[in-house]
Order: structure tokens, then sequence, then C-alpha cells
């Protein structure tokens, strides 16, 4: 029996080298006085658009509330209605989907391609309607999902395209004709980040970014954050209050410039997993090495999960599973539970997401391996 621990995340751990950052970013921010908006949270701000190369980032409250208010907003604007749909991968996280029908638009589920579990961009065309107004690619576990196909599917029908970044940050993407490699966030029309303190990039608590080249959208996601006003005590939208604290922007400067390090990390562990994992009873998520996918988590798939689950945490493995439901099978979404959707239900149920941050070493990483490898399905 093997007693060493595996650990799935240990956010303490994660942190722990941006300690002393961290302490003197929180104490810049008490001695600053300034507890809304301000300096803090401009240069986080500027620091998104350079990271995602856009001309606009808008620091919000959180990764669900960043995709509400790129919705709010663009019904605002006048591009979308309620009623309206939206087209969303079938496997991604509740969030994506919260954010859609909270805006009384309409989510329209597309089975995910079983290779890269990220939206079958090859099965949006079929899906679209005189009433689809946006499609939503959501860079599932890190893996970006963007391409001709997509690309050329929402031009030719006029789609808006709306990355849900969450668990992307640093992910790159080449675009042929579009000055090569893009960073995810600086793909589509507007995008969706969230600084959850488990994603690559964490806060301290709740954050979030929109990023956009549209200057339209983004000064009315900075309005519709803040009360809806485009001056003090002057409402234009009957807004929200959505707004990223500069506490939290403080710390996310101290992280930020190290996002290729801590997506390298990941990195190596996932070149690690791919090359030692050997057992035919576990299929390994696609692996590439060309900087597309950050690893948000390293997901393989095996039948009988609950055994093999079971089996690592006996020899010490923390598993995770992401995610168990998926959002169409969710209760409050029993409109959909009758959908057909076999391969977002399949994933459901054989996904297991193996540790991958750095609280896991390569050689940890090497020895789950051979924990992997020594079993048996039955
Ligand atoms: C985390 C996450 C969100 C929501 O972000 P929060 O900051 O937790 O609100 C949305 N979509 C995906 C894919 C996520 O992983």
């Amino acid at each position: 029996m093997n007693h060493k621990k595996y650990t799935f995340l240990d956010l303490g751990t994660v942190n722990r080298p941006y300690a002393d950052a961290l302490k003197e970013a929180v104490c810049r921010v008490i001695d600053s006085g300034r507890f809304i908006g301000g300096p803090e949270v401009d240069a986080f701000e500027k620091s998104m658009t350079s990271l995602c190369d856009v001309a606009h980032a808008v620091g919000v409250s959180n990764g669900l509330d960043a995709l509400r208010l790129i919705f709010r907003a663009y019904i605002e604007i006048g591009v979308m209605q309620p009623g309206d749909e939206v087209i969303v991968p079938g496997n991604t996280f509740i969030a994506s989907v919260l954010a859609v029908s909270d805006c009384g638009l309409v989510p329209v589920f597309v089975e995910p391609d079983p290779l890269t579990m990220n939206l079958d961009t090859r099965l949006v065309e079929a899906a679209v309607t005189s009433r689809t107004r946006a499609v939503m690619p959501v860079h599932l576990y890190g893996r970006v999902c963007y391409d001709d196909t997509l690309r050329d599917t929402a031009t030719r029908h006029g789609l808006k395209i709306i990355e849900d970044s969450a668990q992307a940050i640093g992910a790159t993407a080449s675009i042929p004709g579009r000055g090569g490699s893009r960073r995810a966030g600086g793909l589509g029309d507007a995008a969706a980040f969230s600084f959850y303190p488990t994603k690559n990039i964490g806060a301290l608590g709740d954050a979030g970014a929109v990023t956009t080249d549209d200057t339209l959208l983004a000064d009315t996601v900075r309005r519709l954050a803040n009360y809806g006003s485009d001056r003090q005590y002057h409402n234009i939208y009957k807004g929200l209050n959505c707004r990223l604290d500069p506490m939290q922007a403080a710390i996310l400067s101290a992280k930020l410039p190290f996002v290729d390090r801590e997506n390298g990390t990941r990195r190596r562990i996932a070149s690690v997993y791919e090359t030692t994992i050997t057992n035919n009873a576990v299929v390994k998520p696609l692996y590439t090495d060309d900087g597309s996918a950050v690893w948000h988590q390293y997901v393989v798939r095996v039948d009988n999960r609950d055994a093999f689950r079971r089996y690592l945490a006996d020899n010490g493995v923390e598993t995770g599973i992401h995610y168990p439901v998926a959002p169409f099978d969710q209760p409050c979404y029993k409109e959909y539970n009758a959908l057909e959707l076999p391969v977002s239900r399949r994933l459901a149920a054989t996904v297991v997401s193996l540790p991958v941050s750095g609280c896991t070493s390569e050689t940890d990483a090497a020895e789950i391996s051979e924990i992997i490898n020594t079993y048996k399905a039955k």
C-alpha cells in the first residue's frame, strides 16, 4: 500500500510562492484608502489588454457576471433581444448556461467533439435558426475552442462569438490570416474570464474580467457593472453592481505576470501523464504541444468510474469530476432534461480529473501514472 498523498489541489500551496507579493499588494490597497475602482483596477485591466492583445478589458466581480454582462450589453445595444438563441456546448460548466438564461436568452446545446471535449464546431451550422445570435465556444479544461469552421459559420450567419475563457487564461490559438497566434480572450467578439481561486490564475476570492475589441460593448459592460450609470447619479441602464474590487485587482496584478510560468508547470505535468500513462482502460485527453492548451484540468475517461476513483483514492490519489451532470440534465433546466445529447452524457459519466497544478510535481505525476498503470478494470 502506497502511503504518499497526492493532493488534487491545495490553494495554500499554490499561492505560497506569491505570499510576499500578495501581502504587499493587500497592504498597498489598505494604505491607499481606495476600496472601489481606482488605479489598482485600472492597472489590472491594462495588463489584461496586453495579455490578450485586445483594445479593452473590464474587471468584474466573477466569471458568471462577466458572461452575463456581455449578454446584457448586447441586449442594451440592440444586437440581441430576449428569446434569441445562443449555442453552447452540452458538456460545459453550468455558469456558461446560467448566463444565457439569466438574460432571457435561450441556450441551444450542441454536442462536443469527443476527441477535444470542446464544442464540435462542425455541428454548429445545423443548430443555427433565425433566432440564433451568438455561439459560445468554451475553452474547456484550458483547451482553445476556435477554428475556421466556427469563424466561417459565425460570419455566414452574423453570430457573435463569445468566448468562455474562464479555464483558459494564457492559452493560444494560431489563426491563419490574423497575425498568427492569438491568446484566448482575443479570438472572438467578446470573452469572459474568471479568477475564481482554483483557476490557473486565481484571486483570493471572486473576480472576473471581460475582454473585447468592441469599444461600445466595453463601455456598455462597464456601465452595466456600475448600476448602469454613465456618470455619477445618472443611470442610463437598469444596471447591476458587478465591479472588480481593488483588493482582488492588486492580488491579480501580482500573479498575472506569471501566467506563462503557471501554465508551463501544468503543461509539464500533462506531458508526463501523456508519456507515462499506458493503461488501455484509461482514455487520455488529446495531447498537443503547441501552447493551445493550458491544462486547467487533465481529464481522462474511464468506464466504471467509481471503481477507478476508489482505487486511486485507496492509493492516495485525489481526483475530481468536471462535471458529473451535464447542465441540461440539472433540475433547474427541467425543460431540457429530455434532450438527446449522448456525447455530453457519456462524458459526464466517464470523465475523471487527475491532479494538475502547482501542488503536483513531475515526480508525483509519474508516480500517479504508475498507480494508474497497475489498475485492473473489471
Ligand atoms: C469557473 C467558470 C465559470 C464561472 O466563473 P465564476 O468566477 O466561478 O463565476 C464559467 N465558465 C467556466 C467554463 C468556468 O470554468
